[in-house]
Formats: structure tokens, C-alpha cells, sequence
């Protein structure tokens, strides 16, 4: 497999402001897997620039991490030349996976990352745990941008399936996928193995291959994070041991954190049903034992908002005003979510 020199990688991390020691096994690991889709990620991702600064909701100021960077012409172009991956086995059934291939990118991903067990050089898994991979993200925004991907595409059928665009809650049927206690516990496992932090966007927002479950991966010390101190310096309600809302924030965020009694993953699982099941819209972010839990609202058509995953991290997809209006109007304020239904 193609490799970049030490010195390539430390520029590349620098630049995104990563901790050598801590995170430079896996960027290496990301960025030669990431050459396997023909991505070159210090071409790809050259002129990332991140400020810290302000963005304003409601009359008040909250600190807030912004990146900017060119990669977006670059990543349309690329889209737009993306060729369908040909597996190696003629009869798809011979991997022994729930695979949606026609359709499905990350399915084809998963399928490469099957034939890379005899051809190393399209190798494109950073590390498999069982029935999930750690892959990188095709066109990423930034380094060591990464999926955290279950090998299965989704089981819908008891989901929502969308027409033409509109998800409207059914009876007896979810919109997202509940995620189980056994994929949380996997997902935990391999954040904590590699040093990484997460975001999980919903369905009806922001989340692009909505038939295959993901969460987004990053080296943990990204400043995609840099504001998650200061989010949990001050709890806004306390519902108990380890779970509670944060106070610095226009945002209701709930924080469940590993600190809760019992076991982590399940109870986790538990409020995520709960909510899911309530056809709740919701964005997570996790890092290091501390799970952010985000919901929108006005969500009235029951199409996708795209708002997107990182903003409750206060670090905005744009910080200008037309996103933060939208922003305003999709995310549910401090103090107007009714979490106790969800955590009792
Ligand atoms: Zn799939």
C-alpha cells in the first residue's frame, strides 16, 4: 500500500492542529487507506485554516470554532467522477452481509473492504472490529475523517421508508435507526482504542446515506472539539448521577455521560429508543465518555433540514447569518426540551 513520508504527515498535522504523539498512527493508517479511492488527503485538504470567534443567538455571544478551506470545489468534481465499485464475487450473497449494492456507497466501501483481504492495495478499512469498520471518509473535511460503519446496511424494515423525499412518521415504524446497545458498545470500543471523537447526524438531518447507519470519526483533540470543556463546565438541570444539560449554550443538550450508574452503552441505547421511537429528529456527539445528545425541531413537512451535526459543538458548517438563522429555527433552545419523558 501507497504510504505518505513522516514529514508530509506531520505538515498535514500540524495544519489541523493534532497531537503527533497521540494521533499520528492513525492518520497514517487514514490517509493510505484513503489513497485506495485515488483521494490525496494533504492535496485534498491543503489551505485548512481554523479561528476560534463568536456566533450570536438571541441578543447573546457564545465562543465558537470555525474552519475554512477549499476542498469544496475539489470534493464536487470528485463526487461527480465517482465510478460504482466492482466486487470481486460475482454473487453478492457469497459475503454473508445485508448489502444494498446497487444503491449504497458505503455497501460498495464495505464490499472493497471484504476484497482487500486478498488485494492489500485497495485496502480501504483503518481497523475492523467484528461486523463494523473504520473507514475513511471518501471526500473528508477535515484530517482523519473517518466512519464508523456496521458492515450491514440498514434492516428498514421496520423504518420509515422516505417517498420523494418526505419521511412521515407510521405507526409501529422508526424514521432513523434505533441504534443497540451491542453497536454502541462496539462504537465506544474502537473511539476509545484509536483516540477519536464522533458525530452522529439523524435522517431528517444532515446524515447522507440514510439507509446505512454511521457515525463520523475524528482524531479526538480536532477542533471540531475544542469547545466541549467549556459546554461542560456549567450544568444547566441535573436529572441524575452523570446525566445532565449543559448551561453554556443556546442549545438544549443533554449530556449522558460514563460517570451514570449501570451499564453505559445500554443506557444510552435506552434514551436514544425512547426518543427515536417518540419520532424525536436528533444529532450526537461523543467524546471520551460524554455522549451530547441535540434535537431539532420544526421539522413540519418531515423533510430533511440539514442543519447538520457539528454546530451543537459550537462549531457552525458555516458561521454565516443565513445558516445560523436556519440553525435558530431547527434547534430546540435551553430549557425548552421535555428530556425527563425520555430519561425516566
Ligand atoms: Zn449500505
Amino acid at each position: 500500500m501507497e504510504s505518505f513520508s513522516e514529514e508530509q504527515l506531520k505538515n498535514l498535522m500540524t495544519e489541523h492542529n493534532l497531537n503527533w504523539r497521540k494521533s499520528r498512527d492513525f492518520i497514517a493508517k487514514w490517509a493510505s487507506a484513503l489513497l485506495t479511492y485515488g483521494t490525496d488527503a494533504v492535496e485534498f485538504l491543503k489551505g485548512t485554516v481554523y479561528t476560534k470567534g463568536k456566533i450570536n443567538f438571541g441578543g447573546a455571544e457564545y465562543p465558537a470554532q470555525f474552519k475554512s478551506g477549499g476542498n469544496n470545489d475539489l470534493r464536487r468534481k470528485l463526487m461527480a467522477e465517482q465510478k460504482p465499485y466492482v466486487a470481486a464475487k460475482t454473487n453478492l450473497e457469497d459475503y454473508g452481509i445485508r448489502l444494498d449494492f446497487a444503491k449504497c456507497f458505503l455497501c460498495q466501501n464495505v464490499v472493497q473492504g471484504y476484497d482487500a483481504v486478498d488485494n492489500p492495495t485497495i485496502d480501504n478499512v483503518i481497523e475492523a472490529f467484528g461486523e463494523f469498520f473504520i473507514m475513511p471518509n471518501r471526500y473528508p473535511a477535515f484530517a482523519g475523517h473517518s466512519l464508523w460503519v456496521p458492515v450491514n446496511h440498514d434492516d428498514t424494515k421496520e423504518r420509515v421508508i422516505p417517498a420523494d423525499g418526505v419521511l412521515a412518521p407510521e405507526k409501529g415504524k422508526t424514521r432513523g435507526a434505533i441504534l443497540t446497545t451491542y453497536e454502541l458498545k462496539n462504537f465506544i470500543d474502537a473511539t476509545r482504542k484509536n483516540n477519536l471523537g464522533a458525530i452522529r447526524n439523524h435522517v431528517l438531518d444532515a446524515m447522507s446515506i440514510p439507509g446505512h447507519d454511521h457515525f463520523h470519526l475524528m482524531p479526538d483533540d480536532t477542533p471540531n472539539f475544542a469547545m466541549l470543556n467549556y459546554l461542560m463546565k456549567e450544568k444547566d438541570k441535573q436529572y441524575m448521577k452523570g446525566v445532565f444539560t449543559l448551561k453554556n449554550t443556546p442549545f438544549s443538550t443533554l449530556a449522558i455521560t460514563s460517570d451514570t450508574k449501570g451499564d453505559y452503552p445500554d443506557f444510552i441505547s435506552y434514551i436514544l429508543c425512547k426518543m427515536e421511537l417518540d419520532n424525536q429528529v436528533f444529532v450526537l456527539s461523543y467524546r471520551d465518555g460524554i455522549m451530547l445528545v441535540s434535537p431539532r425541531k420544526n421539522i413540519n413537512d418531515h423533510k430533511r433540514i440539514q442543519v447538520g451535526g457539528g454546530i451543537h459543538l459550537h462549531f457552525p458548517d458555516k458561521p454565516d447569518a443565513d445558516y445560523l438563522a436556519k440553525a435558530d429555527h431547527h434547534i430546540v433552545k435551553r430549557g425548552e426540551y421535555d428530556w425527563k419523558k425520555y430519561i425516566e
